[in-house]
């Protein structure tokens, strides 16, 4: 299930980014949440749900009732397909450990904003990370382990050249903090 076809950067290789999508049938917009319900209570045998594909699940503005309600119903929600993680409230980074939102798989390119930008097109890397931490924290308080991060990069020279330095960095910041989380989704760049 797409939560968000709609995405603030403009990835070169990617559609959505090119403003493809936006003319086709993908289209450019968020899931509502009657919608979310509407589906979960017509397919109650659905435990598992994927919320990214097209577009950056965090630019819909009713994740957080989305979110809670999955909780709520024992349905996990992941996004191993991957976000941005450029914008997100703080009510949002804090609903994703309250409700347990189970894997989120971050596009991080690169080791700085110089190479990051090269691929994620008018990305903040230091915002990301800065959202990365924040998640973490409210891991620690609650001492849970969810959600779990998974790591993607697109493949390109940049990114190759700098994945030396990438995998120092992660070992540096506790990318997957929280208990037992260690070693569960292991990054493969
Ligand atoms: S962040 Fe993802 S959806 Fe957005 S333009 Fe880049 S690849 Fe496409």
């Amino acid at each position: 299930m797409d939560a968000c076809s709609r995405c603030q950067l403009a990835c070169p290789s990617c559609p959505t980014g090119r403003r493809e999508n936006a003319k086709g049938i993908v289209g450019w917009g968020a899931l509502s949440l009657q919608d979310f319900i509407s589906f979960c209570e017509r397919h109650p045998h659905v435990r598992h749900i994927e919320l990214s594909n097209w577009g950056e699940l965090f630019l819909n503005p009713e994740l957080v009732p989305m979110m809670r309600y999955a909780h709520e119903h024992g349905i996990l929600l992941n996004a191993r397909n991957g976000a941005n993680l450029n914008t997100v409230r703080q009510e949002v980074l804090a609903a994703l450990v309250q409700h347990r939102f189970h894997v989120l798989s971050v596009s991080l390119d690169g080791a700085s904003q110089e190479t990051y930008a090269q691929y994620r097109r008018n990305g903040d890397f230091d915002r990301v990370i800065a959202h990365v931490k924040t998640i973490n924290e409210h891991k620690a308080r609650a001492r849970s382990r969810y959600p779990c991060f998974a790591g993607s990069s697109s493949s390109c020279a940049t990114t190759h050249t700098r994945s030396r330095r990438q995998r120092r960095w992660r070992k540096r910041s506790a990318w997957n903090s929280g208990p037992s989380n260690a070693g569960t989704l292991p990054w493969r760049p």
